[in-house]
């Protein structure tokens, strides 16, 4: 699955709902294949964040650059088109759908409704779900309905038909919440592997996770990058113990 990821560059991003700035002159450099964490106490700015970067909250200064292309101003549908695949903190998966065909309708669907009704079972498309069940370990629930899977595996299954869409940039809104211990390993080892040939940024509570995927952490605080740096790093940062003891 060959997806070529550019960097992601955020200058100066600042917006404000009803005179409340809720991210102000944010400057954030994401590098191709960068698995970078974002932290902040609650009202931080963490998912307006990402809500700009999808293109679902239109920033009122700045600019976000992905590659070569300027998202910002762009509408939702193009950015989505451009690579970029968001997925909120509930899993929202077709839960009367098996997983297989949950995975086959996230294919970028460019034909018409019998061509694709035709080409959902081709043997590219039957080959590419496979490859990415394997990724996310559902090859052995593919038949099931989605509604039976456990919590952790509809995160995955998310996970997957994003990477089925073809998302080159990740946006992912506490991926781990609510997973057992042993899912929280397979997520990090999962985010890791998908950092192999694309870019993510998580949105993540959970310090022991973060450690865990050991990726460099940005934390907001009032819409501001307060801090950047390994999770041991920003753990030790005056500034950062401040906004969370005074929490
Ligand atoms: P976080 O995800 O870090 O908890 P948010 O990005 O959700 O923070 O929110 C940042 C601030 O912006 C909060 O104070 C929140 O109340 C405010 N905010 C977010 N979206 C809106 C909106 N649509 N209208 C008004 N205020 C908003």
């Amino acid at each position: 699955i060959a997806a070529r990821a550019g960097a992601l560059v955020i200058e100066n991003l600042g917006v404000s709902f009803g005179g409340f700035r809720a991210v102000e002159d944010l400057s954030l450099n994401i590098a191709p294949n960068e698995l970078r964490v974002v932290i902040g106490p609650n009202g931080a700015g963490k998912t307006t964040l990402l809500d700009m970067i999808c293109g679902k909250t239109r920033p009122t200064t700045g600019s976000i650059k992905f590659g070569d292309l300027e998202l910002t101003g762009m509408p939702e549908y193009q950015i989505v088109r451009a690579g970029v695949g968001r997925k909120f903190q509930a899993p929202s998966v077709y839960e009367d759908l098996t997983v297989a065909e949950n995975l086959e309708i996230s294919l970028p669907n460019t034909h018409g409704l019998w061509q694709s009704l035709f080409y959902r079972r081709t043997a590219e498309v039957r080959r590419r779900v496979l490859e990415v069940a394997d990724r996310a370990r559902l090859t052995s629930d593919l038949s099931r309905n989605a509604g039976e899977l456990s919590h952790g595996q509809k995160q995955w299954l998310e996970i997957a038909m994003l990477l089925l869409q073809d998302s080159k940039l990740l946006l992912l809104d506490e991926p781990v919440a609510g997973m057992s211990p042993r899912e929280r390993e397979l997520t990090a080892e999962l985010l890791k592997e998908i950092a192999t040939d694309r870019t993510l940024i998580v949105i993540e509570h959970d310090m022991e996770f973060v450690a865990s995927i050991a990726s460099k952490v940005t934390v907001l605080h009032q819409g501001r990058v307060l801090s950047e740096g390994t999770a041991e790093q920003v753990q030790r940062d005056p500034l950062v113990i401040d906004v969370y003891l005074g929490d």
